[in-house]
């Protein structure tokens, strides 16, 4: 029996199979088609051409500032012969002319071409056979691994280096259903953990080797204690204790349901706010089911990174309203200005290349530097907000001065509107997100020019550590339970109190039981997180006294690190 531990992104107890995802190619030998199997082979490998297609795509963007535009041109090439009509449809005819399987036509019509290329002295036709060569693999990956994975995936445990947003989508689309995932990644807040978490997939990240391990047929995989862990080749009492867990979590959950509809307010009648993060998908029947109190952050970054050209006022109009609709037009919601930069970027309207984009231009940098941008965003929200409960916020906000430019620009925008006779918000209500420890040091002064304050621990986390959130080689440094950002938040809250501004927390930690108890002792009333944690945080929410957490808050306020302060709630936890 072997134990590896890491981080556990969504709780769950799973004992199941494991499916290794392999990333060297597997060789398909070929095989002819019958008169029937045609089409289907044919949209098979259509779904496999924009597969690679999406995956090259989403290389190029992820990469665009990071690498030389030189380099980045190689990939450029690379999906442009991936869209090369001629060759596509020459792979198409074959697959039909020849009934053989896709991978094989693949091979044959760029062997083809790889050949032809070979013979000629020249070097730029020799780079052309390696760019060749590379989409040949690229294609035939697509092929051979959606056909591996949807077949043998389903309900087993995926151990993967790494598995993409768009690889977990697919899958989802595809409804094949993982019972767990475990992977060498680790980003405890990026987008793939955000995904698993809002599908519930329970997931593990940061193992290491994991390809080095032989797995047995039945494993554990246990992100329901604080250790994540997996469990290679478990003993069967060992089994038969987590057969236990199992069913003491399906009680528990039995019990989250029951609360569903109560309100979230605590046992000696403090109202809680539960808000959800909103971003592209916003699940109305999901939505209706766990009943959270608003939006406490509308990440708008999606409405400019799913096209190719800045969304107009009136496009961005059309999007709030149809949020606010589908969450109900009396619900407040905090929607955030643009949030672009580091990971973020926006292949139209590109930024400098920087040795840190996560210190360069991103947030409010960017935006105030693009004052266009920022102008159409702010008129459409404060249209959109007519009537309404909308808020705004900046995120990235690391000055007074920041705010003051925002304000004016604020008020500017108020005028233009007036003067053209349009509805809007006049007093709309305008926050900050504290992601940059030097908020927490001006708190008082900025405290005076803003309605209230939002806490991203995301990123307040990885620049009070100084450790990226999304490097893999720093990550263990990574933790928002550790007591210097604990510390920050408690700061925040006292100024919060003191000015009678509301400071709300919307950083992953808002939705863990450790986290919401924390935050809670802190005197933080308004929690925003992926819905999917909102029926156990309101159970959680239902249990507590909110004014007898002093000691609690005490005590949490004295841990010297992160696991003295998750042992110490975890127990609190326990007693309730
Ligand atoms: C945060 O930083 O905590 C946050 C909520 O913003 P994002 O995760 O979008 O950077
Ligand atoms: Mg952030």
């Amino acid at each position: 029996m072997e134990k590896i531990y890491g981080k556990g992104i969504y709780e769950g107890v799973v004992i199941g199979k494991p499916f290794l995802k392999y990333e060297k190619k597997i060789e398909v030998e070929p095989y002819s088609l019958k008169e029937g199997e045609i089409e289907s082979e044919i949209l098979r490998y259509k779904e496999g051409i924009k597969f690679a297609q999406g995956k090259l795509s989403n290389l190029i963007n992820e990469l665009r500032n990071k690498i030389d535009k030189k380099d980045l041109q190689i990939l450029i090439v690379h999906f442009e012969m991936l869209n090369d009509p001629i060759i596509l449809k020459e792979i198409e005819d074959m697959i039909k002319k020849e009934k053989i399987n896709a991978e094989e036509a693949v091979k044959k019509v760029l062997g083809k071409y790889i050949e032809l290329f070979s013979n000629k002295k020249n070097s730029v036709y020799q780079q052309r056979v390696s760019d060749l060569k590379d989409i040949r693999d690229r294609l035939l990956f697509a092929l051979i691994r959606r056909k591996e994975l949807y077949n043998n995936i389903e309900g087993k445990i995926l151990i993967a280096k790494e598995i993409l947003p768009s690889e977990l989508l697919e899958l989802v689309n595809n409804r094949v259903e993982i019972k767990g995932i475990i992977m060498e990644f680790s980003g405890t807040t990026s987008h793939v953990a955000i995904l698993a978490k809002s599908l519930e997939i329970p997931t593990f990240m940061g193992g290491k080797n994991l390809f080095l391990e032989k797995w047995s047929d039945e494993i554990i995989l246990d992100t329901y204690h604080s250790k994540a862990r997996v469990i290679n080749n478990p003993i069967s009492e060992v089994v038969e204790e987590y057969k236990k867990l199992q069913k003491f979590i399906e009680k528990e959950n039995d019990e989250i349901e029951k609360n569903i509809n109560m309100p979230s307010i605590t046992l000696d009648g403090i109202d809680i706010n539960l808000d959800f993060n909103a971003g592209q998908n916003i699940d109305l029947g999901a939505l209706k089911r766990v009943n959270p109190h608003g939006v406490g952050l509308l990440r708008t970054e999606f409405i400019y990174m799913e096209r190719d050209n800045l969304p107009t006022e009136q496009e961005q109009i059309k999007i709030y309203n149809e949020i606010s609709d589908e969450i109900g037009k009396n619900k407040p919601m905090i929607i955030r200005s643009l949030d672009i930069g580091a990971d973020k970027i926006l292949a139209y309207c590109p930024v400098e290349s920087e040795e840190n984009p996560s210190l360069g231009e991103r947030g409010i940098r960017f935006t105030l530097r693009r004052k266009r941008i920022l102008r159409t965003q702010l008129r459409a929200i404060l249209q959109s907000a007519y009537g309404k409960q909308i808020k705004i916020m900046h995120p990235m906000v690391s000055c007074r001065e920041e705010v003051l430019k925002i304000k004016q620009m604020l008020e500017e925008v108020k005028a233009d509107l007036r003067e053209e006779g349009l509805k809007f918000k006049e007093d709309i209500e305008t926050g900050i997100m504290v992601e940059v420890p030097s908020i927490i040091f001006m708190a008082r002064e900025i405290a005076d020019e803003i309605d209230f304050f939002s806490i991203g621990t995301n990123d307040l986390t990885q620049y009070i550590l100084a450790t990226d959130r999304f490097s893999q080689k720093e990550n263990e440094l990574y933790d928002y339970y550790h007591p210097a950002v604990l510390r920050a938040i408690n700061t925040l809250a006292e100024v919060g109190l003191e000015k009678n501004k509301k400071v709300s927390v919307c950083g992953e930690m808002a939705g863990e039981l450790v986290g919401i108890v924390i935050l809670l002792s802190f005197g933080i009333k308004d929690l925003s997180m992926a819905k999917t944690f909102i029926p156990r945080a309101r159970n959680i929410v239902r249990k507590i006294e909110f004014n007898s957490l002093d000691n609690l808050k005490k005590q949490i306020l004295r841990c010297k690190d992160s696991v003295e302060v998750r042992k110490l709630v975890k127990d609190y936890i326990k007693n309730l």
